[in-house]
């Protein structure tokens, strides 16, 4: 399943979970998150993660994400995602 980054359309106007990219995984065929799950903020997917490890230090609620069917991830290391909201794997590592 592929992992997916989304931020805020608009960096002045995101919450904490939303103005920061978050990666969510989705199944193939799920459709693009359109707005954040916690503030209705229009979101957008990022086409290429950031390079940057460690930004996503924060630990929104998760309830919002599981009623919204989606799975959340937050990057722990080089490759290394664990699982933050959702079904799915605890850790999985692209390594
Ligand atoms: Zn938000």
């Amino acid at each position: 399943m592929p992992f997916y980054e989304y931020v805020s359309t608009d960096p002045h106007a995101g919450c904490d979970y939303c103005g920061k990219p978050v990666t969510i995984l989705q199944k193939i065929g799920d459709p693009p998150m359109k707005k954040c799950p916690y503030c209705g903020q229009e979101v957008r997917r990022l086409i290429s993660p950031p390079s940057l490890a460690g930004q996503n230090s924060r630990a929104p609620s998760t309830g919002e994400v599981e009623k919204a069917g989606f799975t959340q991830y937050r990057k722990i290391g080089k490759g290394v995602y664990e699982k933050s909201a959702g079904k799915g794997p605890d850790i999985i590592s692209s390594d």
